[in-house]
Formats: C-alpha cells, structure tokens, sequence
C-alpha cells in the first residue's frame, strides 16, 4: 500500500456527514453567489487571523491581483518577490503590469534572504511580496522595517500558511494585506478554487471588494475596471465546515515535521529550518539533496507520493528569463534548488509508521 503526498479522501471521510450536508444545504439553499455563507467564511477567517476585515475572492492569485490592483500598482512599477515560490506569485505581480524583481532565498527556510532585500530597492519599487513559503512566516519585523524606511507597500503571499504564526500574530495579519488561496492541497482547501484578502485597511477592503465583483460597489453601476472573482457559496460553506479543525491539522503536520527531524538527522540530506519566531504549519516538509532524482525515483517505486517544489525558480521560467525589463540579479540560492528539492508525505494524520517506511526508502536510496 503506498502512501500519498496528501490524503484528501481520508480527510473528506473524517467529515463526510458535514460535508455533504453542507454541499447539499447549498443545492437545496439555491443561493450560489454571494449570500450568507460568503458573509460568514470572511466574518470567521478575519476572526482566525485576526483582521479587521477579509474580503472572499475567486483564488490566492486572484487575490494577490487585486491587492495589487487596489494599491494602484501598475506599469512601470517594481515589486520585490522571491524566486522560490509558485507561478502565481510574480504572475500577479505581472499581470498589474509591473516588474517582479526577484531577490535570492536562504538556505533551509527557502524564504526571501530578507538582507539582500534593501539592495534590490529602486525609485521604481513599490512595494514587497514576500512569500511564507511551505508554511513558514518570513521574518515580518524586519521587512515591514525596510518597507517603512523607504515608504513602498509589504503584501503577504500567505497561501501557503493559513494558521502559521509569528511572534503570537497569525500570517495575514502581518502587513498591509495578504492572499490566501484555497486551493484543494492547501491546509485549509475548498472543493474548487477559492482564495481570501486580509487586511485593516477599510480602503484596500473596499477597493478589493469593488475590483472582484467589475469595479462595482453598486449594482449596475462602474466607475472601475474590474474582474470577476468570486468565492462561490458551496466553497463558502465546505470551509465553514473545515476551519474548526484546521489548528488541529495543522498541529499534526507539526508533529509529522517533528517526527521526520528526528529520524532523518544525520543522514547527509538538508532539512527544512524551523525559525523560534513562530509555528511553522508545514505546507510542505521540504528536504534538499544533490541525490533528490535517485530518491524520489526510489519512493515512487514504493508507492510513495513526492514532488519536486520547485523544479525551476521563477527567474528562470521562460516567460521571466526572455524579459528585458526584469534586472538580472544573482540569484544562487535558489537556483541550487532546482531539482534538488523535494517533498516528504507530511499530512495530517500521516502514522508514524508511514513516516518509518518513507526514511526506510530515502535513507536505502542515499546509501545506495
Ligand atoms: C497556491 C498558491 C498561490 C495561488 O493560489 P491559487 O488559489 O491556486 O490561485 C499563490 N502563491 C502561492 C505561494 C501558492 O502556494
């Protein structure tokens, strides 16, 4: 029996009853758009990360967009990004019309080398996104810091880190705004797509508000250039059903984490670093090796379920690298991650057994 990256089946069965009565309640309901169960998720996700406000919308990038967009980033523009995160996050950023600029990561955490951020600052910049990539909060105090000094904007990249904390404060809450995403795999994942803005700011709420549903804020009536983006009433109502269990989700991906640290010490394979700042929520429980192709090949000869996150840094990516306007910047962290990093089966509810069988399989395969 092989074991999954992730067991959404398994979690879909621990809730059947709600879930379905929440699916079917909104079948029966036939209010799809809108209407009180969208009214509650924003309500309980402000209250979860502890936000003034939270804004549903249609996806994490849609999100990202239009924080961007209500910021009245555009054209011309920069923003600061890493390279070492998914597509969507400098596809946002492109997609406003401005430039990503990527800044290289540090080593085990895989977030943005948060010192190397000041040297990438340009009059043009005007603003940064970093990324809580695989569940870890990069050090906020220190780029709102930056972002102050030189007046642009901070944007949290939150998708990855629904519940992860820093210094007490949960991601979201952690900058003038952040995009969560609710996407399947993600900790807290909707039956579709789905994503959230977090913020204090009444005016980026209202903006973003506007801009998701066609620069409206009256019905039939526009004064700006909009997108359709909406987070339906059956997504709305499947993650009122799972957001009461997602500490305890997240808290057994921690004890996963935990559990793969102490097994996998002194193999010779680089493991993720866990800041003391604050709770790592293991989107992912990354490990790096110059050996990732022969251990991977050998856990999917056992059934076991792994990824490489990410195969090509962002700067790389054909779309960004054929750009003039994108400054070149050495960028060696992260490309030494290319297809050197990969994932462990870390889901809530993995056994420890799973876990004994997946070191059993990585570490034959690094010994071989
Ligand atoms: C998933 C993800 C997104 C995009 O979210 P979607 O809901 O898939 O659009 C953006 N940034 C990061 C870091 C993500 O992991």
């Amino acid at each position: 029996m092989g074991i999954p990256l992730l067991d959404l089946q398994a979690q879909y069965l621990s809730l059947k009853p709600e879930l379905d009565a929440a699916v079917l309640g909104t079948m029966a309901s036939a209010g799809f758009i809108g209407g009180p169960k969208v009214k509650e998720i924003e309500a309980s996700i402000a209250a979860y990360c502890g936000t003034k406000h939270a804004v549903a919308c249609g996806n994490g990038t849609d999100a990202l967009f239009l924080i961007l967009a209500a910021m009245g980033i555009g054209k011309g523009d920069e923003v600061i990004t890493t390279p070492f995160t998914f597509f969507a996050t400098a596809e946002a950023i492109a997609h406003v019309g401005a430039i990503p600029v990527f800044v290289d990561i540090e080593p085990g955490t895989y977030n943005i080398d948060v010192t190397k951020i000041e040297g990438a600052i340009t009059p043009r910049t005007k603003a940064i996104m970093p990324v809580h990539i695989f569940g870890q909060v990069v050090d906020m105090d220190a780029i709102n810091e930056i972002a102050a000094r030189h007046d642009i904007e901070v944007i949290e990249d939150a998708c990855q880190a629904i519940g992860a904390t820093y210094k007490g404060r949960r991601a979201g809450s952690l900058a003038k705004a952040a995009a969560f995403s609710f996407f399947p795999s993600k900790n807290l994942g909707c039956a579709g797509d789905g994503g959230m803005v977090t913020t204090d700011d009444d005016a980026i709420a209202a903006t973003v508000r506007k801009l998701a549903n066609h620069g409206s804020s009256r019905k039939y009536f526009h004064d700006a250039m909009g997108v359709n983006s909406r987070l339906d009433a059956i997504q709305a109502a499947i993650l009122l059903v799972k957001l009461p269990h997602l500490d305890e989700w997240n808290a057994q991906r921690r004890a996963g984490a935990a559990v793969y640290d102490e097994l996998l010490g002194g193999t010779g394979l680089e493991l993720p670093v866990a800041r003391s700042y604050g709770e790592c929520v293991y989107h992912l429980y990354i490990v790096k090796t110059p050996k990732a192709a022969a251990v991977m090949d050998a856990m999917k000869a056992e059934g076991i379920g792994t990824a490489l996150y990410y195969p090509l840094a962002l700067h790389e990516q054909e779309v960004f690298a054929s750009r003039e306007d994108i400054p070149k910047r050495a960028l060696p962290v992260a490309e030494s991650c290319d297809a050197s990093t990969f994932a462990l089966p870390c889901f809530p509810g993995i056994t420890r057994q799973q876990q004994e069988t997946v070191v059993r399989v990585v570490k034959e395969a690094l010994a071989r």
